[in-house]
């Protein structure tokens, strides 16, 4: 949102910046039929210092917007063999909901497995950047308020590899810290949604509990 409407010269009545709010559908995983809306009540808002940003998160993952308090975690797998952040985006621009568009990759981090983007790399996009809701869960509060993670693979046919496993365990932790997600607010795709996401050998409960002891048995 722009600001700069208040140096308005003589006689000319001030025109407010809009929020446009899109009104876009899209879906949780890629196989949901019954689809959530692609869109939030809140409005996400420039930092206009590095100084407001959380100093323990990566260099790399610092949002460009003031933080939301988000709530949740909600871990998903992308169901394919291979795949990066602008692959998913590419696919996700193309997609629309009786006639919108969406706004792109649903996800606010993506972690690779080698096929696509470097095993282990973990990608914030641009939902995280702005700090804005995502498009992940197929379910209002845990799209508005929980932070999207797909590790690429389809984690039915075989597990994440160890250096997905090594990072998501890293950006659990990192985000539970910067941002006080409870680990009770730490779920998968199916515990809020009935899908087969993030699949039957993601290993969930074992990183819920890295988690529990990693915040002093703090849930
Ligand atoms: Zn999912």
């Amino acid at each position: 949102m722009r600001w700069t409407n208040s140096r308005t010269s003589p006689g000319q009545v001030p025109v407010p910046a809009l929020a446009v709010v899109l009104l876009l559908l899209v879906g949780g995983c890629l196989s949901s039929n019954r689809v959530p809306a692609d869109r939030s009540s809140r409005v996400s808002t420039p930092v206009s210092s590095q100084s407001t940003t959380a100093s323990s998160l990566p260099t790399a993952w610092q949002p460009t917007h003031s933080a939301h308090a988000w709530r949740y975690i909600v871990l998903h797998h992308t169901a394919s063999e291979s795949d990066s952040v602008e692959s998913i985006h590419a696919a996700h621009l193309k997609r629309t909901t009786d006639g919108r568009p969406w706004l792109g990759i649903g996800y606010h981090f993506v972690i690779g497995n080698g096929k696509g983007m470097a095993d282990g790399a973990i990608a914030p996009t641009f939902r995280w950047r702005q700090q804005i809701h995502g498009a992940h869960a197929g379910h209002a509060d845990y799209n508005n308020n929980g932070i999207g993670i797909a590790l690429v693979g389809n984690f039915e046919k075989k597990p994440p590899t160890p250096a997905q496993l090594a990072s998501v365990g890293r950006l659990i932790r990192i985000l539970q810290t910067t941002y006080h997600v409870p680990t009770a607010g730490i779920v998968g795709h199916g515990d809020v949604k009935k899908t087969a996401c993030p699949g039957r050998l993601f290993p969930l409960s074992q990183l819920k509990r890295q988690a529990y002891r990693a915040r002093g048995g703090v849930i």
